[in-house]
């Protein structure tokens, strides 16, 4: 639990109210913040599908977010699998200038449909993963195709 003096002083509370990114229910949320951290997730109900339930997941999402092991940015393997590899966290510019180095070669020598993107649990069920992750040039069907 936090409280005002570790939070910063003068920190106020706010509410926000968002929709749980893990599970295709989609579930409402209201997170109360205090001071940038998280005080409090409980169900939003005013929500129109979920009315104030959520399941224990949703009600943890504090702890993940918290999670000390939680992976914050992007990792990169390093070398040459399996044996000479190792992990790298690197800057999310680093992430996509090395997506772009390795990937576009292969579209231009081999068309777009040489490459594809894999959603799984909980981004396939969120909106932004499905328009925003679909490489460009790939038709909706072809994409649902692979779910
Ligand atoms: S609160 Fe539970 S049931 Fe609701 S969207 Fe989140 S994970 Fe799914």
């Amino acid at each position: 639990m936090i409280d005002a003096q570790r939070a910063g002083k003068g920190a106020s509370t706010c509410v926000h109210y968002r929709t749980c990114p893990l599970c295709e229910a989609t579930c409402g949320l209201e997170i109360t913040m205090l001071g940038g951290q998280v005080l409090r997730i409980r169900g939003d109900r005013d929500d129109v599908f979920s009315k104030g339930h959520i399941c224990p997941k949703g009600s943890t999402l504090k702890q993940l977010h918290e999670d000390a092991d939680r992976l914050r940015r992007p990792p990169l393997r390093r070398g040459s699998a399996p044996t000479d590899s190792r992990w790298e966290e690197v800057s999310w510019d680093d992430a996509f200038a090395e997506i772009e180095r390795r990937l576009t070669p292969i579209i231009d020598r081999c068309g777009r449909d040489a490459v594809a993107v894999y959603l799984g649990n909980p981004n396939v069920h969120n909106l932004a993963g499905m328009i925003y992750n679909r490489p460009s040039g790939l038709s909706p069907t072809r994409c649902s195709s692979v779910l």
